[in-house]
């Protein structure tokens, strides 16, 4: 964190104790790091004595739900009139999960995705932070504050999610300090491994086994592309969530500089999950609308699998062969 972002961090802090009502909001189909960020601000709200709620959509899943969040403090539907909205992990308003009622409501926008559309009336947009859940870490001690054993576990989560466990280029010395305080406060690194990787379903290793068996390079070997139909779900038994990891596997064929996975997404669109080793992938998927990070991206958009990745081969051919290896 620079001067400049512990500066603006404070803002955030005293922005925080001025709260009457809080309803926080997380990116759809959310992840552990919008997971432990919410549970850790909820903590955090609950410890300055201000009323705080997640607010989603009916139906959106929350993952390790039951480890990580206060049940009582999750709520399905739009927040109250009044509360103020603070967007965590979430690089742009249209990727909340979250309809907005009507009325205006002050907006704070906490996130770590460089290419973060500031659509909050406050920002603090840390395109260095390994996740949202560090930052969350980095307020807590701005604010003096601890965290209980939950929410604590429910950071480390977070963080040990978005890092892909402590391996990706984000990783830094704050990473492994903010992870040092949460597991002083009572996080169990063991439990969070084994509840994030160590689970997984014959179901879903037969949907891995589908999606690799059908890699094909594109870019002269530096793209692996791969794509799953509604069929490997139908037939596997497998979730959408269950697909977490299969890119990062592509990724990791040497050679390979960019790695990508299209799959339905149940209402004729189709997603796209997209890996890099330096190049920038989330400039790939603002051609369609969606965004990330440098080295992990992803969008939505109309069409087949096939057609979308017909169409991702081709720009990668392009954009590959011009970029420097
Ligand atoms: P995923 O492949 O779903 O794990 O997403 C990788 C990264 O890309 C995450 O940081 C997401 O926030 C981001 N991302 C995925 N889909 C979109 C989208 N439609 N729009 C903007 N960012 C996205
Ligand atoms: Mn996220
Ligand atoms: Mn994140």
């Amino acid at each position: 964190m620079t001067a400049r972002d512990a500066a603006e961090l404070r803002t955030v802090c005293e922005a925080m104790r001025s709260e009457a009502l809080v309803a926080l909001a997380i990116h759809e189909s959310p992840d552990s790091d919008a997971v432990g960020a919410a549970s850790g601000m909820l903590e955090l709200f609950a410890a300055l004595g201000i009323e705080a709620t997640l607010a989603v959509d009916p139906g959106v899943e929350l993952p390790f739900a039951a480890e990580f969040l206060p049940a009582e403090r999750v709520v399905e539907g739009p927040p109250l009139p009044g509360a103020a909205l603070y967007a965590l992990d979430c690089g742009s308003a249209a990727r909340l999960a979250l309809t907005l009622g009507d009325g205006r409501r002050r907006v704070v926008n906490i996130d770590h995705h460089h290419d973060n559309t500031r659509f909050g009336d406050l920002n603090y947009v840390d395109g260095a932070a390994s996740s949202t859940s560090e930052i969350v870490c980095e307020i807590a001690a701005l604010l003096g504050l601890r965290f209980s054993p939950r929410a604590a576990s429910a950071l480390y989560a977070g963080i040990s999610f978005d890092t892909g466990h402590f391996q990706h280029a984000s990783t830094s010395a704050g990473t492994f300090a903010a992870c040092a305080r949460l597991v002083a406060d009572g996080a169990d690194p063991n439990e969070v491994y084994r509840l994030l990787y160590e689970t997984r379903s014959l179901a879903s290793l037969r949907l891995w086994a589908r999606a690799i068996g059908r890699a094909r390079p594109a870019a002269a070997g530096r793209a692996l592309l791969t794509l799953l139909t509604a069929d490997d779900f139908g037939d596997t038994g497998a979730s959408d969530d269950e697909t977490e990891g299969i890119v990062d596997a592509l990724r990791g064929v040497p050679g390979v500089e960019v790695a990508a996975l299209a799959r339905p997404r149940g209402d004729g669109q189709v997603r796209v999950s997209l890996r890099s080793e330096g190049f920038d992938v989330s400039a790939v998927a603002g051609l369609k609308g969606g965004g990330g990070h440098r080295q992990a991206a992803g969008f939505t958009t109309a069409g087949t699998v096939e057609g979308v990745t017909e169409w991702l081969s081709t720009v990668l051919d392009e954009r590959l062969s011009t970029a420097s290896s």
